[in-house]
């Protein structure tokens, strides 16, 4: 088909792109909240139980809740599960890592990011898998500029990640968001550069590296959510929603709520932001 009316980027006002930052800022700080409440002991059903009241409080609808038929309102993906995981009544326990991805839908514009939190005290070979996931982000968002393509940014992080000697999740990608949790374009965490779709001002999408300690390999489950590293090691995943404003990208969401609740200093954003 030469010209498809469901698969164009849609650009973003930027009243509309304010509107955004509002929704974003809700999963921010959801997250924010969760950051002190994930703990040995605690199960992620709890976690999403907060997480929905914590939504409904700020005036907002849990943006995963019911979509797709998802029955919760958290992905809850602990050790080598990569995404999608769905909360349960197990507790976490000292050395788990869990990868929280949340959403939020608000004056019709949706949220859409991700930590990897860790469970008590973790093993060095895990921490540095989420200080590396996480910096990849980075590195992909700043190729994430007017003139641009989609492969430019896969590139980068693809690169970063693998320079590590770590996997990159091939399944699953980033995506385009404005009224729809999932808008064009596709965003890999692997590609070449100079390929694909041009990014131009005004577009947001969700950047969002799943990274793997071994193979870059998943599988899916029965239950048709969940998704596991093949090799059983652990899966971290950062996701940022991010605006071309100016050519250049600018952050919606925020880990600040995140990085003040844990006590992690840090200006990885701060290039990323609307004064900067
Ligand atoms: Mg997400
Ligand atoms: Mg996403």
């Amino acid at each position: 088909m030469p010209f498809n009316f469901f698969n164009m980027i849609k650009i973003k006002t930027r009243e509309e792109i304010e509107i955004m930052r509002e929704s974003a800022l809700i999963v921010s700080k959801t997250l924010g909240m969760l950051a002190k409440e994930v703990k040995p002991g605690v199960s992620t059903l709890y976690l999403d139980k907060l997480a929905e009241d914590f939504i409904r409080a700020e005036g907002a609808i849990p943006g995963f809740l019911g979509l797709y038929d998802f029955p919760n309102t958290l992905c809850m993906s602990p050790n080598s599960q990569v995404v999608h995981g769905i909360p349960n009544k197990k507790p976490l326990i000292e050395g788990d890592i869990i990868s929280i991805d949340c959403g939020a839908l608000k004056n019709g514009f949706y949220g859409d990011h991700a930590y990897t939190f860790a469970v008590g005290e973790i093993a060095d070979e895990t921490k540095k898998l989420l200080e590396v996931t996480r910096e990849s982000l980075y590195v992909g968002i700043r190729e994430f500029k007017a003139g641009n393509r989609v492969g430019d940014v896969g590139y980068a992080i693809q690169k970063f990640t693998e320079d590590h000697g770590y996997g990159v999740v091939r399944e699953l990608v980033g995506h385009g968001l404005g009224r729809e949790m999932h808008e064009d374009p596709e965003m890999p965490n692997y590609g070449k550069r100079g390929r694909g779709k041009k990014f131009t001002e005004g577009m947001v999408v969700a950047i969002e590296p799943m990274t793997n300690l071994g193979t870059h390999k998943i599988r899916q489950h029965a239950d048709g959510w969940t998704i596991t590293t093949l090799d059983n090691k652990p899966s971290a995943h950062f996701e940022h929603d991010v605006a071309i404003v100016n050519g250049k990208p600018e952050l919606l969401s925020t880990f600040k709520y995140v990085h003040e609740a844990l006590g992690i200093e840090t200006n990885e954003e701060d290039e990323f932001r609307a004064d900067s």
